[in-house]
């Protein structure tokens, strides 16, 4: 089938390419990302196959429809960027990677949290300074302490059975127990009692109506004072405004994120020539205790090559049968 790639990085070409010797797809690569104003670019495939910041509203799915799309392949787990009650509406079948190396996203969380806790990004550009003095950078054991985890699917679990072994107190909460996380010695609890209990609370539950801003002022303010945050699930899931407010009256001790309420305007790219305009964004960056990544928790050899073979499967699937295996139903909105 021909395909469009919207958002294409030189990596995904590499990846989708080695993986498509296998599927014979008909592979068109854009670097541009799908919006209103890109729509003509992408008119007229059959299949658009869409990362994390492409966007399918009502508007661009109708006008895309029209033109005959009739597959949207993500190639990413979440799917929070596409209008699924439009696509329901107008025939469009939307199919994602729902797993691919939830390690690669769990090791990143703990990379940002040993970071964070060691101060080793500080550490780093003081050494080439020639700055040896250790003030500032005091860390503490994770051995002992408690981590809140929300969101207990696939790389939740994957970050549990890591803390583990670093001899932490796990507590969770998810709208589902994971009987594997349970027979870690995972405790699930209320969210009050994730918040009032957690040194550290990292988020792994997806966007949606039910998780948008779910750490706001009011979260924050029930949380021990100088917990670190982690969000490397979606960055609408906590309010952006709210946590800077709580990183200025040290309620937040640490923040580190790899994802943000507004990435769509500056992640995946290189804007260094550039002024950003982006002023949150920006406040964030002033403060010493806040670590900030662009989207890279997925991010490893194997997870690309996974994601490529998955989302090519996808297409086959759905040009062999119409329908798909990793369909995004009604049933996945909650
Ligand atoms: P998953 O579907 O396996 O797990 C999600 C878990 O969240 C499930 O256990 C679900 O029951 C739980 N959940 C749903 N609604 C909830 C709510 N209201 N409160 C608490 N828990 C809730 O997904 P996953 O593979 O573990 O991925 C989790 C999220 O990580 C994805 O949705 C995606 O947004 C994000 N992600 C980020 C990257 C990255 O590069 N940073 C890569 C992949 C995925």
């Amino acid at each position: 089938m021909k395909v469009a790639v919207c958002s294409t990085q030189p990596y995904d070409r590499e990846s989708l390419q080695a993986a498509n010797a296998a599927f014979g797809q008909q592979l068109v690569f854009f670097e541009e990302r799908l919006s209103t104003k890109t729509i003509a670019l992408f008119a007229g495939y059959p299949v658009l196959c869409a990362f994390v910041n492409d966007r399918l509203d009502a508007e661009v799915l109708q006008a895309l429809s029209d033109q005959g799309l009739r597959l949207v392949a993500l190639r990413c787990a979440g799917f929070n960027n596409v209008d699924i009650e439009a696509t329901q509406r107008l025939g469009i079948c939307v199919a994602r990677v729902p797993a691919y190396s939830p390690h690669s996203v769990a090791e990143h969380t703990l990379a940002l949290m040993l970071a964070l806790n060691r101060k080793t990004h500080r550490a780093y550009n003081r050494i080439r300074d020639g700055n040896f003095s250790l003030h500032g950078l005091l860390g503490f054991e994770l051995s002992g302490r408690t981590v809140g985890i929300i969101g207990t699917g696939r790389i939740g679990q994957a970050v549990a059975e890591i803390l583990r072994g670093f001899g932490c107190n796990l507590l969770a909460y998810d709208i589902a127990q994971n009987p594997a996380c349970s027979a870690l010695g995972v405790n699930y609890v209320g969210l009050d009692a994730l918040y009032r209990d957690s040194d550290i609370i990292t988020l792994h539950c997806p966007l949606n109506q039910q998780t948008r801003h779910l750490i706001d002022a009011a979260a924050l303010a029930r949380m021990r004072r100088g917990v670190m945050l982690l969000n490397t699930s979606r960055g609408a899931v906590v309010d952006t405004a709210a946590v800077i407010g709580a990183l200025k009256s040290g309620q937040v001790g640490y923040l580190g994120m790899d994802v943000y309420e507004q990435e769509g305007d500056l992640f995946f790219r290189n804007l260094s020539e550039q002024v950003i305009q982006d002023d949150i964004f920006e406040r964030l960056l002033t403060f010493p205790n806040v670590l900030i990544t662009g989207h890279q928790g997925f991010f490893t050899t194997e997870a690309l090559a996974s994601i490529a073979a998955t989302t090519l499967e996808n297409i086959r699937n759905f040009e062999q049968g119409g329908q798909c295996q990793n369909e995004v139903t009604r049933a996945l909105l909650r």
